[in-house]
């Protein structure tokens, strides 16, 4: 079998296209300008990246958006501040706490101090807690990504098998409710499973969210499934001139080659989850301002 590339180039695309439309109609018919004000604190490089991309897209959507770059060496009580001020901001729906956060700074308190209204990150613990109970809520960026990516690709998804590999907050907890919510049969794998590649290869979808470059065998991978590969893991080129040179590449979680011989869809890494997550958080921002304009449940 050769696996099918899920397109997500241009799934985000058309996303973010009927993300601006959506925004073009509540500025015509309710003079609402969705707001978003991502925090940047500190200069690391990954995150200089991201905050920027994040920057262009809403401004690209039509949406009112604020950076608000702060030095690595604030305090806690400057950061709170900050945040508080974009909770009181009326023009501002959305709220992003860019992490990792510079050491010394408590990310659990910074996030809780977050509007859960305007947390268009979906972190804080009324967001999850919500999600846990199959609640409306603001919902993590990147599972939201991949959901879009399984049911463009898949449409209905009830009854598959789902094992999702990885347990973190920001990922792999999210996508396990979000699968769940759509009456899949969930597995949650961590560093501690048992036979990890049997467990895989029960899942007729597969996510790997671990961090670990190329992990997922090809023989883990039940023939036809549809596997989401969350993974941005940056590596050395095997070319011994380019790695001499220092260059790298990124790799996803899944030995991507190996996996298109048996995979039935799959995400290619770079290419893939990445694109989405953007657009989600550009769609989690017009949901936020949608409901505190009381234009949404
Ligand atoms: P974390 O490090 O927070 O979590 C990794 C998870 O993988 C943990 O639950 C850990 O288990 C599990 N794990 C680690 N090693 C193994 C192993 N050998 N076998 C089974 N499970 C293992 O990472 P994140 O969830 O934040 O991110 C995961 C990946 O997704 C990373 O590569 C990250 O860069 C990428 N990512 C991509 C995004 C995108 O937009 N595409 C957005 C966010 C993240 P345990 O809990 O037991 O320690």
């Amino acid at each position: 079998m050769t696996a099918q590339i899920i397109d997500a180039r241009a799934i985000a695309e058309r996303l973010r296209a009927e993300v601006a439309a959506e925004v073009a109609e509540l500025k015509a018919r309710h003079g609402l300008t969705p707001g978003l004000a991502v925090v940047l604190t500190g200069d690391d490089p990954a995150s200089q990246v991201y905050v920027r991309s994040k920057g262009e897209h809403s401004i690209a959507a039509g949406m009112h958006s604020i950076t608000r770059r702060l030095p690595a060496e604030t305090s806690q009580a400057e950061l709170l501040a900050v945040v508080d001020e974009l909770n009181r901001d009326p023009a501002i729906h959305g709220v992003l706490v860019q992490l990792p956060l510079p050491k010394g700074l408590d990310e659990q308190a910074v996030i809780a101090a977050i509007d859960p209204a305007k947390d268009v990150d979906g972190l804080h613990f009324v967001n999850s807690g919500r999600l846990a109970q199959g609640l409306p809520a603001l919902t993590p960026c990147t599972p939201l990504g991949c959901m879009i990516l399984l049911r463009e690709t898949l449409g209905d998804l009830t009854g598959a098998r789902a094992v999702v590999v990885g347990r973190s907050v920001l990922v792999g907890r999210p996508i396990a409710q979000l699968l769940l919510q759509a009456d899949c049969t969930v597995t949650i794998a961590h560093s501690r499973t048992r036979d990890l590649p049997a467990v895989c290869r029960e899942a007729d979808i597969l996510v790997a969210a671990v961090g670990r470059p190329q992990m997922i065998q090809a023989d883990w991978i039940k023939p036809g499934a549809t596997v989401i590969d969350v993974g941005i893991n940056r590596v050395p080129f095997r070319d011994p001139v380019k790695a001499a040179a220092g260059k790298t590449k990124l790799v996803g979680d899944v030995a991507f080659k190996a996996a298109c011989e048996v995979a039935g869809h799959i995400t290619p890494v770079p290419g893939g989850v990445g694109l989405m997550t953007v657009a989600c958080l550009l769609k989690n921002t017009v949901t936020a301002a949608k409901r505190i304009a009381g234009l949404e449940a």
